[in-house]
């Protein structure tokens, strides 16, 4: 009865989500590089994305954070395009070639429901912003036809505030990036002087929305935040500032998720042809310790370039964790 009560409250929430962001589709607003294309007529904005999502890939993801990923997995769906497009992403084929297939509402709706029917512990939107809408018109049909497990909001953090006021109550786990301080260092990688201006006030909101992470009896989170900030090389200061503002600014319940994972890829610059240092990785994690983050999440010492963690999605399986 519970779930069910909770689904209708949901679906409540994504009408009235709908019915808040749709308008913005004709002069497109979701996120702060406030392009005003159409997107109902063509795919013409910085995330060359149109009215419809496009997927990559939709399986149950064992590498994230253990919380989110959980014994069985995250029910991870890939989408394509991104309004940030960073020079070294390591999901370029995705982000930046755009590699995926259209799909309908329906079939969106039909990719969560079978993740959930596969075991998932929830839904993990991956690269969700630019695709809010037909994410929500999909939610619509897969609440209605029983999706019942949280729902994860993958983003890279450069959210537009609007979007995220609007989904409060039906996204359970903000899992966003906080990238970048240094609007030199955004703008340089990623276009986006204003990153952390933006990214910092869409983080605020979803800890207003989410202040605690809250986890359910085998450890997987039900609700919360957790920030995840990746360590680029020679950048080390601009992650310690990054970690002082979310102890000053945020919660301290939310989670923490600290990468050395940083591998070089598509058009990664000449000064960050390299892997996180051993020793940037600890400066970074012993000033997290210091500031004494609740839930922190470290990855493994980078002591060489992980190559195991990038991933390919031209592959069936484009993860080699399982
Ligand atoms: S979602 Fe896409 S089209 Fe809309 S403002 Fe952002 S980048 Fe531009």
């Amino acid at each position: 009865m519970r779930h069910v009560a909770e689904r209708e409250r949901k679906l409540e929430l994504v009408e009235r989500a709908l019915a808040r962001l749709s308008p913005l589709e004709s002069a497109c607003t979701f996120c702060p590089r406030d392009c005003r294309v159409d997107r109902t007529k063509g795919a013409d904005g910085v995330c060359r994305t149109g009215r419809l999502a496009s997927v990559s890939h939709a399986l149950l993801h064992f590498g994230e954070e253990p919380v989110i990923s959980g014994k069985s997995g995250s029910g991870t769906i890939f989408f394509t395009g991104c309004n940030l497009k960073c020079l070294f992403c390591q999901n370029y084929q995705l982000s930046w070639l755009l590699e995926g297939e259209p799909v309908s509402d329906e079939e969106l709706a039909a990719l969560m429901l079978g993740l959930q029917a596969k075991g998932a512990h929830n839904i993990n939107f991956v690269s969700p912003t630019h695709v809010v809408l037909p994410i929500l018109r999909a939610l619509r049909i897969a609440l209605s036809e029983g999706l019942a497990i949280p729902l994860v909001w993958n983003s890279n953090g450069y959210d537009g505030l609007e979007v995220i006021r609007a989904l409060e109550g039906i996204v359970d786990i903000y899992l966003p990036d906080l990238k970048y301080h240094s609007p030199a260092i955004s703008k340089k990688y990623s276009a986006a002087g204003d990153y952390f201006a933006r990214a910092s006030e869409a983080v605020r909101e979803m800890a207003l929305q989410q202040p605690a992470l809250d986890l359910g009896p085998g450890g997987t989170a039900r609700k919360g935040l957790v920030i995840r900030h990746l360590i680029l090389p020679g950048a080390v200061e601009d992650t310690l500032v990054i970690l002082k503002w979310i102890r000053k600014n945020i919660s301290p319940f939310i989670g923490l998720s600290l990468m050395s994972q940083y591998h070089p890829c598509f058009r990664a610059p000449d000064e960050i042809q390299r892997g996180v240092s051993k020793e940037e990785y600890r400066r970074a994690a012993d000033k997290a310790l210091e500031l004494g983050f609740d839930r922190l999440f470290l990855q493994p010492e980078p002591f060489r370039p992980d190559e195991h963690l990038v991933p390919d999605f031209r592959k069936d399986k484009p993860f080699r964790w399982k």
